[in-house]
């Protein structure tokens, strides 16, 4: 532990976590008879434990984060580098890192314009609120003010993007909410509420006349943005029909509404291009973006627009009045840019976007062979590297399995040194879902331990 300077034993460090920490999304309970997984360090697609053992990585840090792996000198000498230089000018300054960051990633969304920098997913998503709010304000007389969000998708942690949360369990015993957010129901093909083959090239445009009437239900003139995950991430990986999107995007234009997609997860390559919305044809007005941004090696996140959402913050009514009155103290540590810099040039330079494709092509089709095999697979879905399996106890009725399936699933391959996840603890209905997002530099071999470890997992557990 170079970093820590004295030196501690497993124990002594075990002993201080669960004495001082407190985890996330964890009942504390578990650790009166058990030991918290401590992390000590990592490389390429492994980690290792505070007790040497090695696991293979297949969720990026747990969370869909660590896109190009553990270990990446090349990131830590640029933040170094940055932080000897400087390491914190407010962002209503300028940075040189900033500068080059915003080209760089801009250069990867054709129609977007603008970047504005925080430090995480939800603050990202926070900053998109407020813009729709705040042009609202500047163009509609404050009147076009609610956002309207989907029916499993997740957008942070703070009481106004729980407001917008459609996981219920996420949301409960956190209210009472921020007023002026309305759901409206997933594109979930799988559970699709029209009795249709979730492959079936209607479910498109049924989904996405599901948000129109709830527009339509608010009044459009009430209407200022809409927020989506290009695939649902946490909420079940959820990949729409290829033209929902499209549609999502043209209905919005209808009712004059901003049309925002968090990125969160999906971007920078993990579904095998820079972005999930790429998949599509569709140009969003807003792009939110985190984890993957620097891949966890320093603390960033961005809220992307287009020319024509900056220039409503400059030309109307006023100058007093419209400038985006916005700080995030950390947007303005330039770790963040310098990192990211770094790790976009890492992905452009090992093609990581051609070896998430390829090799998540790889991963789907040896997931559908485990979904041969094993009949409590019920549905396997994905993009690039970005799966999600789920399981059921009758592929006719499709009853999900009972929530500690999947936790018994995941604590075996675990056992078998591979990490993967599964949705998230606190729900209640639909906890039955496994996820991999693998860092982008996966190969074919890592798969075949992943699948390898699963198939060992699902022959012990659904004996
Ligand atoms: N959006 C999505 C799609 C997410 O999955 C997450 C986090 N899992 C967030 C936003 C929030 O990001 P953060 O935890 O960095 O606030």
């Amino acid at each position: 532990m170079a970093c820590c300077k004295k030196e501690l034993s497993a124990e002594e460090v075990i002993a201080l976590d669960k004495k001082y920490v407190w985890h996330h999304l964890t009942q504390h309970k578990v650790f009166e008879n058990s030991d918290p997984m401590i992390i000590d360090h990592g490389k390429g697609m492994h980690v290792y434990d505070i007790k040497g053992k090695e696991y293979l990585d297949a969720v990026s840090g747990g969370v869909w984060t660590v896109n190009v792996g553990y270990g990446r000198e090349e990131i830590v000498d640029a933040v170094a580098e940055q932080m000897k230089k400087l390491c914190y000018f407010a962002n209503s300054f300028g940075s040189t890192p900033t500068a080059i960051f915003a080209e760089k990633l801009i250069s990867k969304m054709p129609g977007m314009s603008r970047v504005y920098i925080s430090n995480s997913g939800s603050e990202a998503n926070e900053k998109a609120f407020k813009i729709v709010r705040q042009i609202s304000i500047l163009k509609h007389g404050g009147k076009k003010n609610k956002i309207i969000y989907r029916d499993r998708d997740y957008h942070g942690t703070t009481i106004t993007t729980l407001s917008a949360c459609g996981q219920e369990e996420r949301r409960e015993q956190y209210g009472p909410f921020t007023p002026g957010f309305v759901s409206f129901p997933a594109a979930n093909c799988y559970r699709n509420p029209y009795g249709l083959d979730p492959s079936d090239p209607k479910l498109g445009e049924l989904f996405a006349n599901e948000l129109e009437k709830v527009i339509l239900a608010e009044g459009p003139d009430t209407v200022g943005g809409v927020i989506v995950e290009p695939i649902t991430a946490g909420g079940g990986v959820l990949v729409p029909p290829k033209d929902y999107l499209t549609k999502v995007s043209a209905i919005c234009k209808k009712y004059d509404v901003l049309l925002i997609i968090d990125e969160v997860v999906c971007g920078l390559g993990r579904t095998g291009k820079w972005f999930g919305y790429q998949h599509f044809d569709v140009q969003p007005d807003i792009v939110t973006m985190a984890k993957g941004v620097a891949s966890g090696y320093a603390a960033i996140s961005c809220t992307v627009t287009t020319e024509k959402v900056f220039q409503d913050f400059i030309a109307e009514p006023s100058d007093r009045e419209s400038y985006f009155r916005d700080i995030s103290t950390f947007g303005g540590c330039t770790s963040g840019p310098a990192a990211a810099i770094a790790n976009l040039e890492i992905i452009e330079r090992e093609n990581l976007l051609e070896n998430t494709a390829k090799v998540g092509e790889y991963f789907m089709g040896k997931l559908n062979e485990l979904k041969d095999k094993y009949s409590v697979i019920g549905d396997v879905r994905g993009k690039g590297l970005f799966c999600g399996m789920e399981l059921v106890k009758d592929r006719t009725t499709k009853e999900p399995v009972d929530e500690s399936v999947c936790g018994a699933i995941v604590a075996n391959c675990m056992k078998q040194g591979v990490i993967i996840g599964k949705t998230s603890r606190s729900f209640k209905k639909f906890n039955n879902t496994l996820c991999f997002s693998p860092a982008l530099i996966a190969t074919t071999k890592d798969i075949d331990q992943i699948v390898a470890a699963l198939d060992k997992a699902f022959a012990e557990v659904c004996k």
